[in-house]
């Protein structure tokens, strides 16, 4: 069986972080020629109410440098623990972890999709308003890419054990923030917040726009487009849609501020148009350098995102003025009304 490089990078890295960590095998993804662990790596407070980020990649295996980003974040993460005493002390209050590889048989064998033929991210119980033909999700053929599953047949594992992994985590949590880390659309980089499912505001758009806000305050020249998912498409079976709209239901106090990380990879392929024929495709920097800048490239929006965790009230206790405020702001700037 072949080797996937980022699950030794991983196992490797908790074996020098010991109890440090809390760590699980949350599912084993199986192929006709690959099983793999999918992990899952937590730091910090056990207390089921505190502040949580997670940090999510692989999903979609063809975009390798999802995963190797996450990968990268958890490994500075992992060497702060070991010296920083802000970070040292941070943890206490705060619960960060990581699903670096959701999908690692995808990744091994460049696929988008589960060993299956499932795309995890049309695969939950969602439904749209009228998103595009086959993009948005279909159930004709696993040989099709986007293809939602069998109607009736649940979730897939490597979905369902990331949907369960959330749940646990952070459902409880009075401030959810997740990333997922994917790569492929346009040439910027972009930060989507629900819903995918529709074009319709979410009832949290306050919040994306007070973070979105925070986030300008704090770095003015920040290269992120910030916007709905849906401005660009809408899909079925969305997983943080579905993670969101039972979050609200579940918690019903707390915020939770699901995010995709949407690298623009058109950008590497018109800088190095012959890697549209590589083995990679158009989702990955082929050459070193430009995957070196890549995985550094989100070390600043990390460490944001913990401090927006950390001081969550100066986001997230928006008062009635200030929470109508903001999403007049957001409808103005996304919606047009
Ligand atoms: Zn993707």
């Amino acid at each position: 069986m072949k080797e996937l490089d980022e699950l030794n990078e991983i196992t490797t890295k908790l074996s020098e972080l010991g109890d440090l960590v809390r760590t699980e095998v949350i599912a084993r993804s199986e192929g006709s020629s690959h099983s793999f662990p999918i992990h899952k790596i937590t730091f910090g407070t056990r207390d089921p109410r505190a502040p949580t980020l997670g940090l999510v990649g692989g999903v979609h295996g063809l975009e390798r440098i999802g995963a190797q980003v996450c990968l990268a974040l958890f490994k500075s993460l992992s060497e702060l623990t070991l010296w920083d005493e802000t970070i040292q002390r941070t943890l206490e209050n705060v619960r960060i972890f990581f699903i670096p590889l959701v999908n690692p048989v995808g990744i091994i064998t460049k696929s988008r999709a589960n060993p299956r033929g499932v795309d995890l991210m049309r695969n939950a119980p969602v439904e749209a308003d009228s998103p595009p033909w086959l993009l948005g999700g279909h159930r004709i053929s696993p040989l099709l890419p986007w293809y939602r599953g069998v109607v009736g047949e649940g979730m897939e594992i490597e979905s369902s054990a990331l949907v369960n992994a959330v749940r646990r985590e952070g459902f409880q949590s009075r401030c959810l923030v997740t990333m997922d880390f994917h790569s492929g659309f346009g040439v910027r980089d972009r930060l989507w917040f629900p819903y995918a499912k529709t074009t319709k505001p979410y009832p949290g758009l306050a919040y994306a726009h007070s973070f979105k806000s925070l986030l300008e305050r704090t770095y003015p020249h920040h290269f992120y487009e910030i916007e709905p998912q849906a401005k660009n498409y809408t899909t079925h079976g969305d997983i943080w849609d579905h993670l969101y709209d039972e979050y609200e239901i579940q918690n019903g106090r707390g915020v939770y501020l699901p995010l995709c990380l949407e690298m623009g990879s058109w950008l590497w392929v018109k800088k190095n148009p012959l890697q549209i024929f590589s083995a990679d495709g158009p989702f990955n920097p082929v050459k070193r350098h430009r995957q070196q800048r890549i995985l550094r490239r989100h070390n600043t929006l990390f460490d944001f995102m913990i401090r927006a965790i950390s001081s969550p009230d100066v986001w997230c206790s928006l008062g009635p003025e200030q929470k109508n405020k903001h999403e007049l702001q957001a409808r103005d700037a996304w919606y047009g009304t």
